[in-house]
């Protein structure tokens, strides 16, 4: 049984701040770590490998060379292999062009029984990557999804997804694209004989070539989209506390919208 994770790189956006002039991502020396809803992704795949001895799990990402740091994490985590899309013909790419390469990647692959993906990158925001990827594979997707349980013989998942005010339970048949959000579980640490067996895996480097892509179909060549202009909002003003009883903090509410004139 083959499991897949797709995995993401992102800037820790605890520590991100946008260059006022540029207005783009100021990315020097900020740590990078593993996508949060992409680690519960991963041990959700962790999880099924370790109830089923013949599951392989692999973790596929497209990225620059340093995205190798963080496969390893994923490596010593306990997934088996490791895959890194990372061409400079990948450069530039909109979330059309990442699905499609991440697709071409899947398909090298081959034969996989179940992929995840996180419902969401912490740095680019869409949650667009897994529904597209399921769109280019011609397989189902089921987003937001908090609970799996996989059931290989029947080639098919039972999964809750989550809404806003509860869940809903779906059937889906496999191979499908499941995101995950952080609801689903608590994803395990390294071990320290997974770190050093992480060291001891090759870790295939594919291009645009190894995957059968031209390069009209990856990167800025194959992205649509535009983006104009990126900036951090003006903060607002600091919030004023009403204290006291209600009754007293509506009147204080009252004389501080009359004051303001925004109502009458
Ligand atoms: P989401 O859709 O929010 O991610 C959902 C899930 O999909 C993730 O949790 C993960 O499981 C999976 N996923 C997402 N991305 C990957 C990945 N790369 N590998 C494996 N799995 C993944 N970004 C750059 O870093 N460099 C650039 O030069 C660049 N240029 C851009 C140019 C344009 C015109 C645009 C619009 C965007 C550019 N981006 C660039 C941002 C880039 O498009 C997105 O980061 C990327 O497509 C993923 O989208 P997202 O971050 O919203 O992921």
């Amino acid at each position: 049984m083959k499991l897949l994770v797709c995995v993401k790189q992102v800037p820790d956006t605890k520590e991100v701040k946008i260059d006022p002039v540029k207005g783009t991502l100021i990315r020097e020396g900020i740590p990078s770590i593993l996508n949060p809803d992409d680690a519960n992704a991963l041990e959700a795949a962790l999880s099924i490998k370790d109830t089923a001895p013949d599951a392989e799990v692999h973790v596929l990402t497209m990225g620059p060379p340093q995205a190798m740091y963080m496969l390893r994490e994923c490596l010593a985590m306990g997934a088996d292999y490791a895959y890194l899309l990372s061409d400079r013909a990948f450069g530039g790419a909109d979330t059309c062009a990442t699905s499609t390469t991440i697709a071409a990647g899947v398909n090298k692959i081959g034969n996989i029984d179940l992929i995840f993906a996180g419902r969401q990158a912490i740095d680019g925001d869409t949650a667009q990557v897994g529904p597209q990827l399921a769109q280019r594979l011609n397989i189902p997707v089921v987003t937001y999804v908090k609970d799996v349980d996989f059931k290989p013989k029947e080639r098919v998942a039972i999964v809750d997804r989550q809404l806003e005010n509860g869940y809903e339970v779906v059937k889906v048949q496999t191979p499908c694209v499941l995101t995950a959000v952080k609801e689903l579980n608590q994803p395990r640490f390294m071990s320290v004989r997974g770190i050093i067996e992480a060291y001891e895996k090759e870790i295939p480097v594919w291009t645009h070539e190894d995957v059968d892509l031209s390069p009209e179909n990856c990167g800025l060549e194959a992205s649509h989209t535009q983006v104009f202009r990126s900036f951090t909002p003006e903060p607002k003003g600091r919030g004023i506390m009403l204290t006291g009883s209600v009754p007293e903090m509506a009147d204080k509410l009252i004389a501080a919208l009359g004051e303001k004139h925004l109502i009458g």
